[in-house]
């Protein structure tokens, strides 16, 4: 499979030598996607490709760190549906631990630092989050044009007017998507998430699962990419950055930084923001057609903080709603990592993680982590006074400063047509095959579109590999549903 037609490269150093590496398929990124289409073309007896990761390990962005003696998830954390779901059946395989976590388990404190009952308010929000969805379906399956969630959930009843009330509307909107209801899209929104992997993956899939394994979520990936490539494969190239891809009807060629790739076929999985930001040269230029459908979508940020401290100072619920009158949603839903069946209670080593969305998210990820500890502890002094202790540690990812991800997972916007997310999954030439969680229309942001997403591209090519390419539709043009609105001719209701 892989011939090694070697060029040494003029501007390389000496006994650097660049090689020019023959392959059926290149997949490019080592994520979940990768991983996924890895697999799937090694049992279906495929054995000729290469995956090309620029960092050193796989898994993307199923990434841990340690805070005192407990190791975090920086990255994904949930098993988000059951069931049938791919990943719950890794979960299963290799036995990883995982906590039930309830958004019902709360504490809410109000902007004054006082304890409140915001209970009725939460399960009122709740139902108006369900009619919303039912409200999407109904209008996605009778053709008529997407709202914002926005807008769904002020006809539905939900307008928020305390900041107990962006609290609460921030924890159960904003804490999914990563992003707020403003930017939202209802219709495709109400395909995705709880209502999809409620129903697709069997009986009472509609479960959440907390992983706390200290092996890490990353621990199923990298175990099922062992499965593919053994001690010292060569056809795992890590720590090589894809630079370019030039693409035809007869093949690709990826350039490296350190080598050439010269391959029948490639998928690329590489994160809707990495795409976006145009960290890959393409030869030639993606297509209008493509770009549109890239550009359309958004690659949402959701940053967590994880602060470590000697004692344990909130309450014992799993989840605690800060109203912060000042800016909505920022250092606002904070989840007692040591809550009942999550970490354990160890002296020194008490957990206290708050998530931050879009602008939140941006914001905090500019200021440095001493910066970032001191705003939270204002926060959390506002919360239970002053006689608080000083956190030991602090971990602050930041996925949007990443280039190797920039940004957290994608999200549907109000904007965004069917059509332009098919024009984002729809191959170039039949050679440039797309994958990874943003394109998948129906788990965007979560790993099984992931896990999908990258077999589907190796089933895909194991066709065109026997000739049998399946058809693919883009779409070269969309227009605007032309709908006439309905006339009143005299009051208008
Ligand atoms: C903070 C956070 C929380 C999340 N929570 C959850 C959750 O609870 N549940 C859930 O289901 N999902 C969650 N997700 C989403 C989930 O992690 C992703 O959907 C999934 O990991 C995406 O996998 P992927 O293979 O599509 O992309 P990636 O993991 O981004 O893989 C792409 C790979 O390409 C590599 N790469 C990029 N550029 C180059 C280049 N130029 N050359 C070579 N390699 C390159 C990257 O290093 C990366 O490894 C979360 C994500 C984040 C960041």
């Amino acid at each position: 499979m892989k011939t090694f037609g070697v060029i040494a490269l003029a501007t390389l150093s000496v006994g650097a030598l660049a090689e020019t590496i023959h392959t059926k398929v290149a997949i490019l990124g080592g994520g979940v996607a990768g991983i996924s289409a890895a697999l799937n073309f090694t049992l279906n007896g495929m054995n000729d490709f290469v995956m090309v990761e620029a960092r050193d390990v796989v898994g993307g962005r199923a990434q841990t760190a340690k805070l005192g003696n407990t190791t975090i998830e920086i990255g994904c954390n949930w098993v988000q549906g059951t069931g049938t779901n791919p990943i719950n059946q890794l979960r299963l395989k290799y036995d990883l631990k995982t906590a039930v976590t309830s958004s019902s388990d709360l504490a809410y404190i109000d902007e004054h630092g006082k304890k409140v009952n915001a209970t009725d308010r939460m399960n009122e929000f709740n139902d108006i989050r369900g009619k919303m969805q039912d409200m999407g379906l109904k209008r996605l399956a009778a053709n008529q044009v997407d709202l914002s969630s926005r807008a769904a959930l002020a006809i539905n009843g939900w307008i928020p007017k305390t900041p107990m009330d962006n609290a609460i509307e921030s924890f159960g909107y904003d804490l999914e998507t990563g992003e707020t209801a403003e930017v939202g899209s209802l219709e495709f929104s109400s395909l995705n998430g709880e209502a999809s992997y409620v129903t697709d993956f069997g009986p009472n899939s509609g479960e959440n699962l907390m992983v706390i394994d200290q092996r890490g979520f990353k621990y199923i990936f990298e175990q099922e990419a062992a499965r593919v490539f053994k001690k010292g494969d060569k056809r795992l190239m890590l720590n090589t950055k894809v630079k370019s891809i030039a693409y035809n009807n007869k093949g690709v060629t990826i350039t490296t930084d350190k080598d050439t790739i010269i391959a029948d076929y490639a998928i690329t999985t590489f994160s809707l923001g990495v795409l976006q930001h145009r960290d890959v040269e393409w030869v030639p230029e993606l297509p209008d057609w493509k770009v549109e459908g890239l550009y359309g979508f958004h690659m949402a940020t959701y940053t967590k903080v994880f602060l470590e401290f000697p004692t344990k100072f909130w309450d014992d619920v799993e989840m605690t709603l800060y109203a912060n009158p000042n800016r909505s949603g920022l250092y606002s839903a904070w989840q007692n990592m040591n809550a009942p069946g999550y970490f354990p209670n160890k002296k020194d080593n008490y957990i206290f993680m708050v998530t931050n969305f879009q602008d939140n998210a941006y914001h905090v990820e500019s200021l440095t982590d001493s910066q970032v500890q001191a705003e939270a502890m204002e926060i959390l002094k506002k919360m239970y006074g002053n006689d608080i202790p000083e956190p030991v540690g602090i971990v602050v990812p930041r996925w949007t400063q990443d280039p190797l991800f920039r940004g957290s997972y994608s999200n549907w916007p109000i904007g965004e047509l069917d059509q332009h997310h098919e024009n984002m999954v729809a191959p170039l030439n039949n050679r440039v095959f797309f994958a990874g969680e943003a394109m998948s229309k129906r788990y965007y942001g979560f790993l099984q579109g992931a896990w999908f997403t990258g077999a589907s591209a190796a089933s895909n090519i194991n066709q065109c590999i026997k000739k049998r390419c399946p058809t693919a539709t883009y779409y070269p043009k969309i227009f605007n549903a032309k709908a006439k609105g309905v006339q009143v001719k005299r009051n208008v209701v």
